[in-house]
């Protein structure tokens, strides 16, 4: 008789440890493979996005996260030897307004640290190596690194096995799309130059790009397309001499390169597959989309995709929520995954442009778009992925519609409403919260709300007050956590009009908007994703 458990995650690149680390927090079991040994020994995935900084807030990672990257809090473009365009600082509406370069091999080493210290074994030199489907579960053979095989049976498999990925293989879900004409090589090196070490710094020319990112104490990574390069243009690897001409070849400023500590060319796919999902089997991260690492989006979208999913799995594994709240993985992550494809390969194409005239026509264009504050936010807000918008989810519903502030489907804001506190520090956690804002009216009571929540959906869903007056009586009657705005933070960013419900997921995403008219149709929402209890 095979084993049984609930839960396989295979592979233990950032995405599968992600969910392990998701899952265990939502308190399920489960087991996770890798037929490698982690964590990876190279830098990888350097570009932290600001949205992951969020995410990892929220699962408690941020602080040793930050302390082990180096903050890139501006970006420069040079092009005709001279600076064309300067953004700096980031205006980013987060408490990370940078995004953290740090090494793929710290991010694993950190997440990896945290599971073992919950116990959690990674199992290494494991080898998934037959899939079979059945009614309710999958069964699953694996191969142990002695020639062992073991078969288990499990409910539910999670893909995170990467580019190649056997699982969407073996189900036959088609992963379309093209390999893209472009390579490139990077290097990984000591650099003795003046450039500010926390800004990304670009040099655009007809001969390609070449960026310079430093990524800790010491190393900068430089990133090169070399297509134009015959010698290069198919190359695994490019030798010292190699680099330091393209350097100087394409950077005007002086600059010296030590020896590289590691160095590498990369092809550039943009795939997709069909579906995230097939019965009680979930592909996530590489095994999902790849794409180009320009605007740095894989790994930071792998770790979004395991954040969006642990959630909702743990809650219908704990029979919590119906089956049903599975289908929004797929109808969130999906589109979301398109619209990256689709940007990073604009965003190659773009910074590796040949033809004179298009590539004038892109200096200019940046040159002169950046200047503008509207457009600049908006660029930087989708790279560093908080423009994330689940209009579309099952699991949105906005009763105000066009009205002002963030609207339903789009994440939490935070904000530091005092000298210590932030709203994130309220809402951090595992259960959904429902913000009730006042504004003037007092004539609004919590104490119904409060009671119907507990004795529907217990400690399911956490109610807080967020008031503008602290004599607020209809607060204190409330045996609730209140937040007291009193510098008008919150209700500002809010952009709240009237007593407004805000439901933030445990991703936190915005997942029901209304005011107080709409109380009904908020508790119809918390029916339709929340098992109630019978009362
Ligand atoms: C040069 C370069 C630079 C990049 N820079 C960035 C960046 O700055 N920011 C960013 O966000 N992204 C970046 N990316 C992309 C990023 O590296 C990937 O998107 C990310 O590593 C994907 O993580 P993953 O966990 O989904 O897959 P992987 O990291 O590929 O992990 C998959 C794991 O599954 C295991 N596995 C596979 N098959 C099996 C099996 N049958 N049984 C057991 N285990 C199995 C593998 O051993 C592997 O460990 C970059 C990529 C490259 C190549």
């Amino acid at each position: 008789m095979p084993t049984s458990i609930p839960v396989l995650i295979v592979g233990a690149g950032p995405t599968g440890l992600s969910m392990a680390f998701e899952l265990k927090r939502h308190g399920v079991d489960f087991r996770i493979i890798d037929k490698q040994i982690k964590p990876v020994k190279t830098s990888n995935a350097l570009g932290v996005q600001t949205r992951t900084l969020e995410v990892w807030d929220d699962m408690g990672l941020v602080k040793e996260m930050l302390a082990q990257g180096c903050p890139i809090k501006g970006f420069n473009i040079y092009a005709n030897k001279k600076q064309i365009a300067h953004v700096y600082p980031f205006e980013l509406l987060s408490l990370y307004p940078f995004v953290l370069a740090l090494s793929q091999q710290h991010t694993e080493e950190i997440l990896i640290k945290h599971l073992e210290s919950q116990n959690v074994k990674i199992e290494m030199n494991v080898d998934m190596i037959d899939l079979k489907q059945q009614e309710n579960n999958c069964l699953i053979t694996l191969n142990h690194a002695d020639g062992k095989k073991e078969t288990i049976e499990t409910t539910w498999v999670i893909g995170c096995d990467g580019a190649h990925s056997y699982i969407r293989e073996k189900c036959n879900i088609p992963f379309q799309g093209k390999e893209l004409p472009q390579h490139f090589v990077l290097a990984d090196t000591v650099l003795k130059t003046d450039l500010p070490s926390n800004q990304v710094h670009a040099f655009l020319s007809e001969k390609g790009p070449l960026f310079f990112i430093r990524y800790d104490d010491k190393y900068f990574r430089i990133i090169l397309e070399v297509s134009a390069i015959p010698e290069l243009a198919n190359a695994k690897t490019i030798s010292y001499e190699q680099l330091k001409n393209l350097v100087k070849d394409r950077c005007f400023l002086p600059i010296e390169i030590e020896e590289p500590i590691w160095n590498s060319g990369f092809w550039i796919h943009e795939r997709m597959a069909s579906t995230f999902r097939q019965n009680n089997l979930f592909l996530l991260g590489d095994a999902a989309h790849i794409h180009s690492p320009a605007g740095a989006q894989g790994m930071n979208t792998g770790i979004q995709d395991a954040y969006n999913l642990a959630w909702k799995l743990a809650s219908v594994i704990k029979k919590t929520s119906p089956p049903e709240l599975l289908n929004t993985y797929n109808q969130e992550r999906l589109p979301f995954a398109k619209k990256i494809l689709k940007n990073t390969t604009f965003l190659t194409h773009f910074v590796s442009l040949k033809n004179p005239f298009l590539c004038a026509l892109r200096n200019l264009f940046l040159s002169h778009l950046l200047k503008i504050k509207k457009f600049r936010n908006k660029v930087f807000s989708n790279l560093t992925q908080l423009n994330i918008y689940y209009k579309n989810s099952g699991l949105t519903k906005d009763c105000l519609g066009a009205k002002k502030g963030p609207k339903a489907g789009t994440r939490l804001l935070d904000a530091k409403y005092n000298d210590t506190q932030s709203l994130m520090d309220h809402v951090r956690g595992t259960t959904w919260c429902l913000l009730v804002f006042f504004d003037k009216n007092l004539n609004f009571s919590l104490g119904p709300i409060q009671e119907t929540l507990e004795k529907k959906f217990g400690s399911c869903v956490k109610l807080i007050g967020i008031s503008l007056n602290p004599l607020n009586a209809l607060m204190e009657s409330v045996v609730c956590e209140t937040i007291f705005d009193i510098n008008k933070v919150l209700h500002q960013l809010y952009e709240i009009k009237g007593t407004t419900f805000f439901l933030i997921r445990p991703d936190k995403y915005i997942g029901f908007r209304g005011n107080e008219k709409d109380e009904k149709i908020l508790f119809e929402y918390l029916h339709q994703f929340l098992q109630s209890r019978s009362i």
